[in-house]
């Protein structure tokens, strides 16, 4: 499996998404959204390089969790590296939910197959940039209300976007 560039993880949190989750975030992030709590995740070569394997043996060695979450940076640079380790963990019977920069509508237009491929291997994705002046503390799993919580399987079978809240 690959490995990725990562700026940390978390090995429980009840704030990234439903349910008791892992949460992984990646290393560099092109957007650079004013107000961004994770500036430090910018750099894409800062952070470290992580083994997946070692991430799925500690995902595996909670019992509890509900799910895993891939925050930012912005995961969709390591677009296959994060696709290969969400097929397996739903091979666990976790659900997927990933925060990303881009619009849902950008990413379904690509060509690139690894966007394409990790888009089919999310449940839930949170999409668009944080924007600060649209900040709303208030949100549930969002930092701004331009930001769309989407069922990704749904939207994918309907072809138009289901959102969730
Ligand atoms: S996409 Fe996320 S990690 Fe990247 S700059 Fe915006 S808020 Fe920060």
């Amino acid at each position: 499996m690959s490995k990725l560039r990562l700026a940390g993880t978390i090995g429980e949190s009840i704030v990234d998404g439903p349910g008791l989750r892992f949460v992984i975030f990646a290393q560099g992030c092109p957007h650079h959204c004013a107000g961004c709590q994770n500036p430090q995740t910018f750099d894409p070569n800062g952070g470290y390089e992580e083994d997946s394997e070692k991430i799925l043996k500690e995902i595996k060695s909670n019992p509890l969790l509900q799910g895993v979450t891939f925050s930012g940076g912005e995961p969709f640079m390591q677009a296959r590296g994060f696709a290969e380790l969400a097929e397996k963990i739903h091979d666990m019977n976790l659900n997927v939910m990933v925060y990303t920069g881009y619009l849902f509508e950008d990413l379904l237009a690509t060509d690139k197959r690894d966007v394409r491929n990790f888009l089919q291997n999310i449940d839930i994705l949170v999409d668009g940039p944080f924007v600060k002046e649209k900040k709303n503390l208030l949100l549930k799993f969002k930092g701004s209300e331009n930001q769309r919580i989407i069922d990704v399987k749904s939207s994918l079978e309907k072809n138009k976007i289901i959102v969730v809240e």
